[in-house]
């Protein structure tokens, strides 16, 4: 698989890039924000985004991201299983 290395901003150390599978997007009806472990100085950073922003992480993070594998959809089904609900974990 092709590294995809994104530029992000570290509030400490200013600008670095991180592995594009580094980077976890977080998405909630009313906002949508991204985090990442900074590479030099391994503190985690959350940064709301705007729409712009956002296209451009969805389309590189998720759309160029390698298709689920089938050991992945049995992991996320037993984990499903042995959640007795998840839609509250989701809400936690
Ligand atoms: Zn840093």
């Amino acid at each position: 698989m092709r590294n995809v290395w994104l530029k992000v901003a570290c509030a400490q150390c200013g600008s670095v890039k991180v592995l594009r599978d580094h980077v976890v997007l977080c998405i909630s009806m009313h906002e949508q924000s991204y985090a990442f472990t900074c590479p030099l100085c391994h503190k985690v950073t959350e940064r709301s985004m705007g729409p712009r922003i956002f296209e451009v992480m969805l389309n590189t993070i998720v759309f160029n991201a390698p298709p689920i594998t089938e050991l992945e959809v049995h992991q996320l089904a037993e984990a499903l299983a042995a959640c007795p609900d998840p839609l509250a974990e989701l809400e936690a």
